[in-house]
This record gives C-alpha cells, structure tokens and sequence, in this order.
C-alpha cells in the first residue's frame, strides 16, 4: 500500500500549492542522487515523493485522493508509474524542464553552459588500539584524491589546441528526448554525453588526463583521532575529498576510526570491564593481585573474604568521554576459583581446614536467608 502522500512530502492537509511545491522541491534536493549518493534508498524515496507531488499538484487527483484515497485514484484510472525512467536524473529533467537539477535549484547558469559540480567524497579507514582510542591519537592517513589537472588546467585539451563547439548536442551540453508517461508525453532533457553538459570539448584531448580535466593523487594526511573516540565513528574533513569540478566545491574526507579489539576488557561505552582470576584460598585470605589496565597492570588489593562475583571499581581508569562528561571506571570482576586438583598433600591440608569449618566462617554480619538469596542470584 502506498503512504500517505501528505505524509509523503510532510505537509499538512490545508497546504496549499506553493507548501507543496516547496515541500517536493526541498526533498527532491535531499534525495537527488548527486547530492546524495551514502543512501540506497534515495531512488525509491525520490520516486516516491515525485509520485507524492504528482496527486498532490494537480486538483482533480488532489480532490480525489482526499476522498477516496489511494482506491479513489485506482479506479479513476490514475496510476502512478515513475519506474519507466531510466534514471532519477531524468525522473528530474522531466519535472524541473532543462538544465535539471541545477537550474532548478538556481546553482548553474540556467541549463546552459557549464555547471559547477561538488566534488565526491572519499572515505577511509584507520584502526587504533583501545589504549589509542583513549588517550587520542594522531595517525597517517593515505588516500586518492581526484584534483585538477595542471597539464591542461582542468579544460581537458592538449595545451595550445582549441577547445571547440560539440557536434553532438551543438553547443547546447543536453539532449532531448520524447518519452510516454501515465501523463502523455513528456519532454526528457539529460546532459550530453559526449561533452557532459559543457557544450564544448577539446579538439585534441589532453595528454595526462586524457581529457577528463582531472587526475588520481595519492595523499597522506595527519589526522587527530579524539581520546575516547568509539569503534565506528566518523571524522569528516571538510573539503578534503575530491575536487569539484567547473569551479563546484571539493568534497569530504570521512576517515572511519576502527578500534581494535582488547582481549583483556569488554568496553561498554566509557567503562571498562575486565575479569581477574583468584584462587578460593587467597580470596579467602586476601592478596594482591596484578590488574591489567589501559595505563599498564596495576596492583589490586582483594580483601579477605571476598565472594565470587564480587566487583572492585577503579575509578576513572575507563575511557575519557568525547565532549563534557567525566571519565569512565575500569570494574574488576573477582572470579574466585575453586581448585579442579589437588595433590595428596593439598587434600589432607584441605581435609583439616573443611572439618574446621563451621557456619560462623560462612556467614556474612547478620546475613539473613533473603540477602543471601538475592547475592547469590545476582552473582
Ligand atoms: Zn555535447
Ligand atoms: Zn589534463
């Protein structure tokens, strides 16, 4: 079943011609595909908005759908059908009339000549370690970057060769088609194919960038990865992807942080945990024990007494948050281990203490049966 196409393009059910323009133009700039090429979903939601847009501005249908709703328009012959597109971009010519996208949306020079382009993103990947991710780290990153060509200076021609008028769309960058829709036909406008939209192509291209106007680069660059950056995350550097062409600004650099993972600790956001194992006769006893932390082992005093699952807290020995906040604790689980083996001597040892044994050993302070119960059903 198709949604709601009030909800569709967010508007409310009095809005009147101009709300509704307005609403489709706002999404079909969200969802046009050179804008938005991080969502596979844009070509569904753009479809879907156009045929939002396509009840909602014409009155009859409009009238129809709000009394009838979507069976309404079924049986009064109305059909939405965008799928016969070859792609949004022409989807969008066919609702913004030449020059598309741009000269919709006023950043080109109204459909003729050339039009400034964003540069693409480039994403990237580095890995830090847990104890990296927590003090902050500046780390190398390499990556490929298109940017102009200085052989040509981004106009594509063998330099002192002219650039001349392309014979395939005449000067005019677009070429159009008739197509049939549900509505009639309809004029399809796309950008040529051969001269891109420029109108113009150079005669001899140029001998580095084989025409294109633009190269491959390798580049590294220092990144600061923030302390306590989690696995997953984002930095995005404005400006530092590809570069954008006819005068259109570069695109971002996302560089994706993993953090590797710490066998020794389970990290739940800021807080780490870790397990230290503690042989029943110590824990009885109380020791010291070696802990691992981010900042290397630490020694950790285990009371006499201590029951198994009992968690000592180290405060602020967790990650720094990213932002205001406090630092993270690092919680000791005491995993009190029972020996699996004993040698002769160590049974007769343990033989005298357990027939030593009685209930006041065992019992907590004024333990009554309902704490009892609760602490071993929490452990
Ligand atoms: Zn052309
Ligand atoms: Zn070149």
């Amino acid at each position: 079943m198709p949604r709601d196409p009030y909800e569709v393009l967010g508007v409310g059910r009095s809005a009147d011609e101009t709300e509704i323009k307005k609403a489709f133009r706002r999404l079909a700039r969200e969802l046009h595909p050179d804008t938005n090429s991080t969502d596979p979903e844009a070509e569904s939601k753009f479809k879907e908005a156009a045929e939002a847009y396509e009840i909602l501005s014409d009155a009859d249908r409009r009238r129809q759908y709000d009394a009838y709703g979507h069976d309404g328009l079924r049986s009064g012959g109305y059909a939405p059908n965008f799928d016969g597109f070859g792609s949004v971009s022409d989807l969008f010519s066919a609702f913004f009339g030449s020059g598309g996208f741009d000269s919709a949306f006023g950043t080109g020079r109204g459909g003729r000549g050339p039009v400034p382009v964003q540069g693409g993103d480039v994403v990237v990947a580095v890995s830090v370690d847990l104890a990296q991710a927590a003090r902050g780290e500046r780390v190398e990153v390499a990556y490929e970057a298109d940017v102009r060509c200085e052989h040509c200076h981004g106009n594509g021609a063998e330099p002192g060769t002219p650039i001349v008028t392309c014979p395939r769309c005449e000067g005019s960058g677009q070429l159009q088609t008739i197509a049939r829709t549900a509505f009639g036909q309809m004029v399809r406008t796309a950008l040529c194919d051969r001269c891109g939209g420029d109108g113009r192509i150079p005669e001899q291209p140029c001998s580095v960038c084989h025409g294109a106007g633009m190269v491959r680069e390798e580049r590294t660059l220092a990144v600061d990865v923030p302390a306590g950056i989690a696995d997953g995350q984002r930095i995005r550097l404005s400006g530092r992807g590809h570069a954008g062409e006819r005068g259109g600004p570069n695109g971002d650099l996302y560089v994706l942080v993993r953090v590797e993972e710490d066998k020794r600790f389970v990290r739940d956001a800021e807080d780490l945990h870790t397990v230290i194992d503690v042989a029943a006769p110590l824990a009885a006893l109380g020791t010291t024990v070696q802990v691992p932390s981010l900042e290397g082992d630490l020694p950790v005093e285990i009371p006499a007494g201590t029951q198994p699952g009992a968690t000592i807290t180290l405060r602020s020995r967790g990650l720094p948050p990213i932002g205001r906040g406090r630092t993270g604790d690092l919680h000791v689980h005491v995993n009190v281990v029972i020996p699996r083996k004993l040698s002769r001597e160590q049974r007769d040892l343990l033989e005298q203490l357990a027939s030593s044994l009685d209930e006041r050993n065992l019992r907590a302070e004024d333990e009554g049966m309902l704490s009892k119960l609760k602490r071993v059903i929490a452990g």
